[in-house]
């Protein structure tokens, strides 16, 4: 196969494609919720949760959300922390600060009405190429590809193409082809039956080829070679960074947190955290230094937590300051508050144990 592949155009083939997809997907597409409607709103929430997520885990989040935020103006209103924290277990929380900017841009912008074409919509905070491809083909019925990593497989597969998908120009190439192929009407029916045979037959592993509409069109089904596509050159390993996480508790039972400034989490509430794996006596040492004396240490475990391109490797301590004293930056807070602040999903073992709170632990 060339890279070229998607230049050879076939008609008849296209028009089959396109038959197969519509007709199966009318026939078998999941009940969702979002799919109920068109109102752009509620479809970019839906398409922005559903990144990097399985729809199954949105589907809660989604309700959540939408009870919290019922309109685009509700959302343009809201202050950053209600929004973080509509959002909290769902992760890549700059997708949530967008959404905000996103709705406010809109309000103030355009009057709260959403913009319709998929180049305005692509000029908005969080609103990528594939996002704004699918608003405008299911809100707007207009012609223009939503090309995601489903899109990139099924493809792949039916075109037996071996171009390297983590290359930006293959997914250019791929888009321009799509354009070409899909129909003039019912555009976001085409784009969404092409996504949901990505997502429910076309899967990476094994494909469920014989349930598959187009298998009679598919050139790796025919020749067994379906496993190998589509080629995506191996990820860089992880960064392993270590983390002493530290749960700063005064004599009232309230914790030490802060609000993240960093871009990573920006936003969130943390516990003090530092950036090192330290043992008990460790930590004793580095709190001595900064003036902070304990009562009491408890080691409360380790948990890890993988980012796109990082891994945090965390080992927890609650420490009981002797005289209540904080730490610059800082500021205590009851657990009752605690709960209504929105935390990463990194620290949610810290969390749980706080609302356990386990009673073992040493006196120093
Ligand atoms: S026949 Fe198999 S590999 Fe080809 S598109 Fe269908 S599910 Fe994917």
């Amino acid at each position: 196969m060339t890279d070229m592949v998607y230049e050879q155009r076939d008609n008849e083939k296209e028009e089959r494609l396109v038959r197969n997809l519509m007709d199966w997907y009318y026939q078998n597409q999941r009940d969702l919720i979002w799919r109920k409607t068109r109102e752009p709103y509620r479809i970019w929430i839906s398409e922005i949760m559903a990144q990097q997520t399985r729809i199954t885990a949105v589907l809660p989040y989604y309700e959540r959300f939408m009870k919290t935020f019922p309109t685009l103006k509700s959302l343009a209103e809201a202050s950053e922390d209600e929004v973080l924290k509509s959002w909290e277990g769902l992760g890549y929380y700059s997708r949530a600060r967008n959404l905000l900017k996103t709705a406010q841009i809109i309000q103030v912008d355009h009057q709260g009405d959403f913009p319709q074409g998929s180049a305005v919509l692509k000029k908005l905070p969080g609103i990528g190429e594939y996002t704004a491809g699918a608003i405008a083909s299911i809100c707007f019925d207009e012609k223009v590809p939503a090309v995601d990593g489903n899109v990139q497989r099924v493809f792949a597969r039916i075109y037996e193409n071996r171009m390297d998908i983590s290359i930006p120009q293959s997914k250019k190439l791929l888009t321009e082809f799509v354009r070409e192929v899909m129909p003039e009407r019912e555009t976001g029916i085409f784009n969404q039956a092409l996504m949901e045979l990505g997502a429910l037959i076309c899967i990476p592993k094994i494909p469920n080829c014989e349930s598959c509409p187009v298998q009679g069109l598919c050139e790796a089904y025919k020749k067994g070679t379906q496993a190998e596509l589509p080629v995506k050159a191996p990820k860089k390993a992880a960064k392993q960074e270590s983390k002493t996480i530290l749960l700063i508790t005064n004599g009232a039972g309230e914790v030490l947190l802060r609000q993240r400034t960093e871009k990573l989490l920006g936003g969130l509430w943390e516990f003090y955290m530092i950036e090192e794996d330290l043992t008990e006596e460790e930590v004793l040492v580095y709190l001595e230094k900064i003036g902070i004396s304990l009562e009491k240490i408890t080691y409360i475990g380790a948990a890890t937590h993988i980012f796109t391109h990082k891994q945090w490797n965390m080992k927890g301590y609650e420490c009981k300051v002797k005289d209540g004293k904080g730490i610059d930056g800082f500021s205590f807070y009851a657990k009752e508050q605690i709960e209504n602040l929105a935390l990463p999903t990194a620290l949610q073992f810290f969390r749980n144990w706080l609302s356990e709170e386990s009673q073992i632990g040493f006196s120093v």
